[in-house]
């Protein structure tokens, strides 16, 4: 049990009745007068109250428990993601990048191990963006603010650096005791080392960004020989001071001013959403531990908070979460935790404070049952559309084309007339290989059946009227191709064509259409 807790039981111990004390009526009153929930309104607050308060600096203490080592868990696979993934390796060929998941801006590819997107598919990263919005929403219809307090990267690296802070300047009461000390040179060097770690993970957290858009080992040596592009290292030093103020000085602060979702969030909750809830219905009357006791030795109501502020201390953006919900609350469950270690060492049920909802705290009060639906017509909804929007993903990637053609007829002239008689229209096609192989396509055109098919500047042909055009790897090509008709067409005819290429080492075709004119 931490030092805070202990203290706050000599305190209840040195404030526990003595043999003649106030009766028991008196406690009962006490107790009820210490109580916090529901908080009255004050219906004539002072009106010069101010509307801003400075920032109090927040001394989060260490806690151990279930959500504790749950949130360890997700820092760990987190970061371990963001720092390591750019070295993970996965082969596709002579002509690609061996890096499992790569920006490729001068290429304009994006690569996830199997999954290459090129620009023209950029509907992918669309449908992405959706999939990841209701899937915010889906955890918010679950148990609230998940992400916030597991899996934001702000309350990621918050927590790392937090953590550091433990570690160099101590846990809450010695950080707090220091801080009201004076400068001495044990605490200028403990600051210092906090400061540099903090600069040092920020710095990696940068320089780790960096390596998604190139391949990660060339760049890693580039940047220690000094041989990277200066853009390289004026994103590092963005990305450290952004990692470093964020992290290391506003930390709640931009959960509480500058995020959006909490406010986002809110609006989209419903009553069923599991949130970190004081159950006051358990909770209160507040009464120290032996106060309690009494209480309860008399069959006088008292709660099983015993107002030790644990939950306070450990919370990292200082809620008070027995005043009830809280946009600063970003449903972290340490809280949970910390009460959790003190109701067992007095000795009462665990989970005063747990994900719940305020409806079952009305039925616990009721004398009903708990009731708990997490499948419930909204999350069933966020989770069909989710389904829904993967499996069209998947479909179109997986049907997906890697060979393309489009045809655009010569405006003008829209036909010649050759001197044997023969009518000659002209074409623009533009063949796309996104392989990373070359690739010889054989074109063909159907629609005038005994025309005459040439490719200007293909030299060789696979067939009669079956020209052979090769293009290089993920690359378009566009050549000129004529089409001449021999026989007689209706005046001012337009005839459709279709223009198909193949593999010619096989493969399935790809068509374009256009038109043949006559006079
Ligand atoms: S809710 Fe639990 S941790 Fe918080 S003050 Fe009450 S007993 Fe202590
Ligand atoms: S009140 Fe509890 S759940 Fe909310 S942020 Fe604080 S510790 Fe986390």
């Amino acid at each position: 049990m931490c030092p805070g807790y202990d203290s706050a039981l000599a305190m209840t111990a040195a404030a526990a009745p003595q043999p003649g004390q106030p009766p028991l009526a008196a406690l009962a009153a006490d107790a009820a007068r210490t109580a916090l929930r529901p908080p009255a309104p004050e219906p004539d607050a002072p009106d010069e109250e101010p509307l801003y308060a400075a920032r109090q600096k927040i001394y989060p203490q260490r806690v151990s428990g279930t959500f504790r080592r749950l949130k360890w868990a997700v820092l760990f696979v987190t970061l371990g993601i963001y720092y390591f993934l750019p070295f993970v390796r996965w082969e596709r060929g002579p002509n690609a990048p061996s890096q499992a998941v790569l920006l490729d801006l001068p290429d304009r590819r994006f690569y996830f191990f199997f999954i290459e997107i090129w620009p023209q598919e950029v509907y992918y990263l669309a449908g992405l963006l959706i999939v990841a919005a209701l899937a915010l929403f889906l955890m918010n219809a679950v148990a609230g603010r998940l992400w916030c307090g597991y899996l934001c990267p702000q309350t990621v690296w918050t927590d790392l650096f937090v953590t550091i802070e433990r570690w160099t300047e101590g846990d809450r009461r010695e950080h707090l005791q220091r801080d009201r000390e004076p400068w001495t040179l044990e605490r200028i060097a403990r600051s210092g080392t906090k400061h540099f770690l903090w600069l040092m993970i920020a710095w990696w957290t940068g320089g780790a960004w960096i390596l998604y858009f190139a391949d990660a080992p060339t760049i890693v040596k580039q940047l220690a020989t000094f041989q990277a592009p200066p853009l390289a290292y004026a994103f590092i030093a963005l990305l450290t001071f952004t990692t470093y103020t964020l992290a290391g000085w506003m930390r709640e602060q931009v959960c509480v001013y500058m995020c959006p979702w909490p406010r986002i969030q809110a609006a989209l909750t419903d009553e069923y959403a599991l949130n970190v809830t004081y159950r006051y219905d358990r909770g209160e009357p507040r009464a120290s531990l032996k106060k309690a006791e009494i209480l309860r030795r008399h069959g006088e109501p008292a709660g099983d908070c015993i107002d030790c502020l644990q939950c306070v201390h450990v919370c990292p953006t200082g809620v008070d979460i027995r005043g009830g919900s809280d946009l600063g609350c970003i449903q972290c469950g340490l809280c949970i935790d910390a009460c959790d270690a003190v109701m067992k060492k007095i000795g009462r049920p665990t989970r005063l404070i747990a994900y719940d909802t305020d409806i079952n705290i009305k039925r616990r009060q009721a004398g009903l049952p708990p009731l708990y639906r997490i499948v419930r017509a909204r999350t069933v909804l966020y989770a069909l559309i989710i389904a829904l929007i993967g499996a069209m993903m998947t479909y179109a990637y997986a049907t997906r084309r890697i060979d393309a053609v489009s045809v655009l007829h010569d405006r003008n002239p829209l036909y010649v007339r050759l001197a044997d008689g023969a009518l000659r229209n002209a074409y623009a096609v533009r063949i796309l290989n996104k392989s990373l192989e070359a690739k010889a396509f054989v074109l063909t055109v159907n629609g005038l059946p005994d025309a005459d098919i040439d490719v200007i500047g293909s030299s060789f042909f696979v067939g009669p009227n079956s020209p052979a055009i090769e293009v290089g790897p993920d690359q378009s090509r566009e050549v000129r191709v004529l089409v001449t008709a021999r026989e007689e067409l209706a005046p001012q005819a337009s005839i459709p064509l279709t223009f198909t290429i193949v593999p010619a080492t096989g493969g399935s075709a790809v068509s374009a259409a256009d038109h043949f004119f006559a006079p």
